[in-house]
């Protein structure tokens, strides 16, 4: 079996390295750079070009930036026209359920098969090859795919067999995320500000119910000085609230609920106008103190 993988970002280079310790790889960047250091490191093969190896390969991953950009990749594969027989590409990227269906149709027309497999669990899951993947898509593609998951990741699921489906979980899952991660940080701030020791409060509240995995990550920025070992641009976390915001079901600016999670995400984004587009999610701590 035989895979490529376009997107070599922060979460693409170790999942692809992961892969390709159990599969013949190919690594596929924007920046071409990136795919000669992913060969050095993982031993996988870089290539620049789609069209060098299209037709060997059974699986094409990506994990790229947005929707627009998988769907661009869909389109150059459509224009060749010619991929292996029964090959699959599975979307790591934490897409749109729409576009994400619309590719697929259109992908299906020259014989591949599409599922979305968006990952939660960062760069540190992603090295470790820990991470959660949702996936969707018809069940039997799902156990085709099952192996090659399995390299990249430990909780893999099955969320059903219409492709978007697991985006649209991705997408609520990280709106519930970013909420969660605000609402501890404001809280973490009232534990300094009155001199509660914030380690062992915070510490006393994961096992209690405010804990969340947003508050486990807070705890580890409080007690290291600031730091955390989690790397995750914010605007990646504006699209994917958006995409969140755009499944819930009173869409109505008159439902506080709606509101409330809307207002995080302009927070989010204020905090990127301000802060600079390469801001990380981390950031709103000192943004909102
Ligand atoms: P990055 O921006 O770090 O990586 C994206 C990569 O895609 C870059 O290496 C970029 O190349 C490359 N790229 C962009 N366009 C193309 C293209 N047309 N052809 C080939 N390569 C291209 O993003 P992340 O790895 O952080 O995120 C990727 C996806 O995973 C996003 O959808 C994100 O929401 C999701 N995600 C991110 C997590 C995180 O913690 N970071 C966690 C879970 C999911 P170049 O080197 O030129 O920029």
């Amino acid at each position: 079996m035989t895979c490529l993988y376009i997107g070599l970002g922060v979460m693409g280079y170790y999942m692809a390295g992961n892969l390709s310790k159990s599969y013949r790889t190919y690594a596929l960047n924007r920046t071409h750079g990136k795919a000669v250091l992913h060969a050095q490191e993982f031993g996988s093969v870089a290539i620049k070009d789609i069209r060098q190896v299209l037709g060997e390969v059974d699986f094409i991953l990506t994990c790229l930036p947005t929707s627009k950009e998988v769907r661009e990749c869909a389109e150059m594969l459509i224009e060749i026209g010619k991929a292996k027989e029964g090959a699959v590409w599975i979307d790591n990227t934490s897409g749109e359920p729409d576009a994400s269906r619309e590719i697929a149709e259109k992908l299906a027309e020259i014989g591949v098969d599409f599922v979305d497999a968006p990952v939660s669990g960062g760069r540190k899951g992603a090295m470790n090859g820990t991470l959660t993947i949702m996936v969707s898509g018809p069940a039997s593609i799902y156990e085709k795919i099952l192996p090659i998951l399995s390299t990249m990741g430990k909780n893999i699921s099955h969320l059903g067999d219409c492709v978007g489906q697991a985006h649209a979980v991705k997408g609520l899952n990280n709106l519930l995320f970013a909420s969660n991660l605000v609402m501890g940080m404001k809280v973490a701030q009232a534990l300094e500000k009155h001199n509660l020791n914030p380690d062992k409060a915070l510490t006393a509240m994961l096992s209690s119910s405010g804990g969340s995995n947003a508050l486990q990550r807070i705890h580890e920025y409080i007690t290291h000085n600031r730091t955390i070992n989690f790397r995750f641009i914010a605007r990646g976390l504006v699209k994917d609230m958006n995409i969140g915001l755009s499944l819930l079901s009173n869409r109505f600016e008159s439902d506080p609920s709606f509101t409330i999670l809307s207002s995080i995400r302009d927070l989010y984004e204020q905090m990127v106008a301000c802060k600079g587009e390469s801001s990380d999610v981390f950031d709103i701590f000192e943004y909102i103190e």
